[in-house]
């Protein structure tokens, strides 16, 4: 059986609950335990893939196909595992599987409760898997004292009365903000929010108290004493430079030493240290290059969450800060924005706005020969670029932009004709694809054949390959034969585009090449090389 940690949140949203709990697990993982991670969002949607990036940020992928939190990605990134379908839970699908099994007659004579129903199919999934770890952390989303989170906090106070509490504990996430005018820290609202989660049953065993300041000894005691946590299990973590500070910092604060006490584990080694060591290093860089990230959500960081992190782990791998400007497609010049550019990337997208921007930007990239690399609809963005622009196909398009196009080089895949159900449809998950021997896509790789996440409804329509390759755009990549998976350019010192999303599979210690590439072609350009 496995232990458990549960992981909450007080006070506000966004402070770090998946980089908290990732970072625990980091530390477990390092000691030598095998680790299990598990999201639970309190929303009614069966899965994110239907909101907007304003709603939720990044829809993250895995390899099974479940489109799920950005948190999954940290999960992967921090533990280098890939998640499943059986990481990611949320209220919708807890609801969904009940309702399906109530009009299958599983529970014919009963009236179906949230109590034991839903909180039994909660439970059921928190401990799915447990025979395969050692310790299984669950991040329960949102905040204590929403109504929407409460049937997840009685799952656990159920579980945790179950199994006892040296076999599960529970971590609350809290805020101590800092008050200018008076320069002081408070902790009241930390206090409010340890009660909410007592008036559910769960007395919390650890503090990650998020702060601007440093947290004096004083203040640690007062916490622990109106919180009765111990002085040493009241965390301070402030803002980190880099969320992958943030392991280091618990350690040194001995939040793995606690844990593993708390739940009576046998140590099995000490820290492996190098995780460290890499990050002291890659985090301290010697050179530097600006990529250009052309999309329509500029101002809102988390919609490319994986990407900027991709990115970064590509210049960690090649002593290089990279900086990311954000260019808008819809709203800015991109002609006069992209001078500054080393790099371009053009990230995944829906729908038409900003789309003719990222066409321009595909345009400038390929005009001055600067490094491209497309996403998904930056690869279908290539495509339309190349047939409009070099196929004299001037009204050439996406069926998703234009249905009436008279040059439909990007189209529905064939499996997608007849969708009526927008949730969970599209072509999602790890796919195949078999690389052209000699392309560039090949030496990138260093293999044949590749297995990539997609997410996407439209395709290169495979009626308009052989007229865009005479112009230079071929296809280096393809499923089963049938479906086209890299474009690429032979005159050009580096572009490529990809249909799926190479940024899912990046981690840190291992850069995705599509973005090492793309990283050393833009530091060959600005070094004039
Ligand atoms: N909107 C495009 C499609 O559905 C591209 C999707 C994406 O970039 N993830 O095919």
């Amino acid at each position: 059986m496995s232990k458990f940690i549960i992981i909450t949140g007080g006070v506000v949203s966004s402070l770090g609950k998946g980089i908290s709990g990732a970072s625990i697990g980091k530390l477990l993982q390092l000691h030598g335990f095998k680790v299990n991670m598990i999201k639970c969002d309190p929303y009614i949607n069966v899965d994110p893939g239907t909101m907007s990036p304003y709603q939720h940020g990044e829809v993250f992928v895995t390899v099974d196909g479940a489109e799920a939190d950005l948190d999954l990605g940290h999960y992967e990134r921090f533990l280098d595992v890939n998640m499943t379908k059986a990481n990611t839970n949320t209220a919708g699908s807890i609801y969904q599987t009940v309702i399906d099994k109530e009009r299958r007659g599983e529970y014919l004579g009963a009236t179906v409760q949230v109590i034991p129903h839903i909180t039994n199919e909660i439970k059921k999934r928190f401990c799915a898997f447990e025979k395969d770890f050692d310790v299984s952390i669950i991040e329960i989303g949102g905040t204590v004292g929403d109504i929407e989170s409460l049937p997840f906090l009685e799952a656990a106070r159920q579980l945790c009365l179950e199994r006892g509490p040296q076999n599960v504990i529970s971590v609350h996430v809290t805020l101590v903000p800092y008050i200018s005018v008076a320069q002081e820290l408070k902790t009241k609202p930390t206090q409010h929010s340890v009660n909410k989660l007592r008036e559910v049953g769960i007395a919390p065993s650890m503090l990650i108290c998020r702060t601007e300041k440093p947290l004096s000894e004083g203040l640690k005691n007062k916490i622990s004493l109106f919180c009765s946590v111990a002085p040493k299990a009241v965390i301070e973590c402030a803002d980190a430079k880099s969320i992958y500070d943030v392991p280091l910092n618990f350690y040194k604060q001995k939040v793995d030493e606690q844990v593993i006490a708390l739940l009576g584990l046998k140590p099995k080694h000490a820290v492996d240290e190098n995780w460290f060591r890499f990050f002291d290093k890659a985090l301290h860089p010697s050179q530097s290059v600006k990529i250009a990230v052309a999309g329509k959500y500029s101002e809102l960081q988390d919609a490319y969450k994986s990407v900027n992190e991709a990115l970064r782990h590509a210049g960690m791998n090649n002593d290089t800060k990279v900086e990311i400007l954000y260019v808008n497609t819809e709203k800015d010049n991109v002609n006069e924005k992209l001078k500054a550019a080393d790099g371009i990337l053009i990230p995944g997208g829906f729908g038409t706005r900003g789309i003719e921007g990222k066409i321009e930007t595909v345009r400038f990239a390929r005009e001055n020969k600067v490094p491209f690399l497309g996403i998904c609809v930056g690869m279908q963005c290539a495509v339309i670029e190349t047939a409009r622009h070099l196929c004299g196909l001037a009204d050439a398009n996406s069926t998703e932009f234009n249905p009436a196009t008279k040059d439909p080089v990007v189209d529905l895949t064939p499996q997608q004709k007849n969708v009526v159900y927008k949730g969970g449809t599209m072509r999602l998950g790890n796919y195949t694809a078999d690389l052209e021997k000699g392309s560039l896509a090949h030496r990138l790789y260093g293999k044949d054949r590749i297995e990539e996440r997609h997410r996407h409804r439209y395709e290169f329509n495979p009626a308009y390959v052989k007229t865009l390759r005479e112009a230079g755009l071929k296809v280096s990549a393809w499923h089963e034969g049938v479906l086209p998976e890299i474009v690429e350019r032979e005159d050009h010192p580096y572009f490529i585009a990809g249909q799926f999303h190479p940024e899912f599979g990046s981690r840190p210690q291992r850069p995705h090449p599509f973005f090492d590439g793309l990283v050393k072609a833009a530091l060959k350009r600005k070094n004039g090389k």
